[in-house]
């Protein structure tokens, strides 16, 4: 069990559908937009704390 960075969902290892190296660790996500928001700005989900992202997604 592995732990999307972003949305903080529980995932399978091999059966997420993204997945994202940095730093030589891998990182798996429940969907695209997850991913594509930790591409971003990794540092912001690594730094532990909770990342309101679905209010900023509706503006
Ligand atoms: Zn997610």
């Amino acid at each position: 069990m592995v732990k999307d960075p972003v949305c903080g969902m529980g995932l399978m290892e091999e059966k997420a559908p993204f997945k994202y190296e940095y730093k030589g660790q891998f990182y798996y996500f429940c969907g695209k937009g997850c991913k594509e928001r930790f591409e971003r700005d990794p540092e912001k989900y690594l730094s532990g704390r909770p990342v309101d992202w679905i209010a900023d997604e509706e503006q």
